[in-house]
């Protein structure tokens, strides 16, 4: 079982060194901005695991809610004033949006320079090139995990379900670009009753899709690498898209849910914040 948990603990020990190397050589402390749309749950386990790492990583974390501080329109003043502030180093914006806002015309808005979350088109237009500027963390996490138990990727069988533009399309190109051979699943995938076929054949599965155990344990291919980016919450308890007892038994290498891919992604925040620190200082440190 891969333990996110630690995993996340020692690369945050080593950002936090290279955060206060920059901060010697600077003395500017990083700064990111996080827009929040709602009091969406989901989004507040977030929040707090972001603003408790940016404190011990040393980083300024300002958090901006809609409802208590702006309305639509006052965001998108907000929202400009930050990117052109260079004391702003990374801006998040939380989602689920409000119904009424256009994420995509704020998106486009963005300094890609300051885009953390490797969201905005510039940034996925350079991921598609091969060119790796800002990467989704969530796609970067899962790639730290694979990288720590994958041998040899060449020709391996990689099979993802859900292809939201945070997940399986970035993560779709990373994995190709190490010659695997990658299928993308998706709603059209379970229409036609087809996810267990492309399931049984993964050497390596990627499931994001936040339905509650969607992937049976019994269809996962005896030793494959089994990463669950799900969070779902049943009852009091949260649950990963995967049934996670059954498929432990066949998986070689399996994420659970809580404390697998989450705990890392956090982290993946903030090197990508490290990355555009160190841009706009042009260091080297
Ligand atoms: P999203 O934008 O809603 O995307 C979900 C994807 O799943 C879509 O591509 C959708 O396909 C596909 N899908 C839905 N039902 C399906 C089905 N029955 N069979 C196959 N594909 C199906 O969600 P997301 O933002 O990518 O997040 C996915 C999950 O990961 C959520 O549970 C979220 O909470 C979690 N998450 C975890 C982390 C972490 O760090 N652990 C980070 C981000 C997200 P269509 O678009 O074709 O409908």
């Amino acid at each position: 079982m891969i333990d996110g948990k630690k995993i996340a603990l020692v690369l945050a020990e080593s950002l936090k060194k290279e955060f206060s190397l920059l901060y010697d050589s600077c003395g500017v402390k990083a700064k990111m901005a996080v827009f929040c749309f709602n009091d969406d749950s989901a989004s507040d386990i977030y929040i707090k695991a972001q603003s408790k790492l940016a404190g011990y990583l040393g980083v300024e974390y300002q958090l901006f809610k809609l409802n208590q501080e702006f309305d639509l329109s006052g965001l998108k003043q907000k929202f400009s004033d930050l990117n052109s502030d260079s004391d702003i180093d990374g801006v998040v914006v939380m989602q689920p949006l409000a119904d009424s806002f256009d994420f995509r015309s704020l998106l486009l808005d963005m300094d890609p320079a300051k885009d953390i979350e490797g969201i905005h088109p510039i940034n996925l237009g350079n991921l598609i090139s091969s060119e790796l500027t800002s990467i989704s963390p969530t796609a970067a996490a899962v790639m730290n995990i694979l990288n720590s138990c994958v041998d040899d990727y060449v020709g391996s069988e990689v099979v993802i379900i859900g292809h939201s533009h945070i997940v399986g399309k970035p993560l779709a190109m990373l994995l190709a670009d190490k010659l695997t051979t990658v299928t993308l699943c998706n709603i059209g995938t379970s229409k036609v009753n087809r996810l267990e076929e492309h399931v049984r054949r993964a050497d390596i599965l990627v499931v994001a899709v936040g339905k509650p155990e969607l992937v049976k344990g019994e269809w996962i291919k005896e030793g494959a690498i089994v990463v669950d980016v799900g969070i779902n919450k049943v009852g009091s308890n949260i649950v990963g898209d995967v049934e996670f007892e059954e498929a432990k038994k066949r998986a070689s290498y399996i994420t659970p849910v809580p404390a697998g891919v989450g705990p890392i992604t956090t982290v993946m925040l903030m090197k990508n914040l490290l990355l555009a620190f160190k841009k706009k200082h042009n260091t080297r440190v």
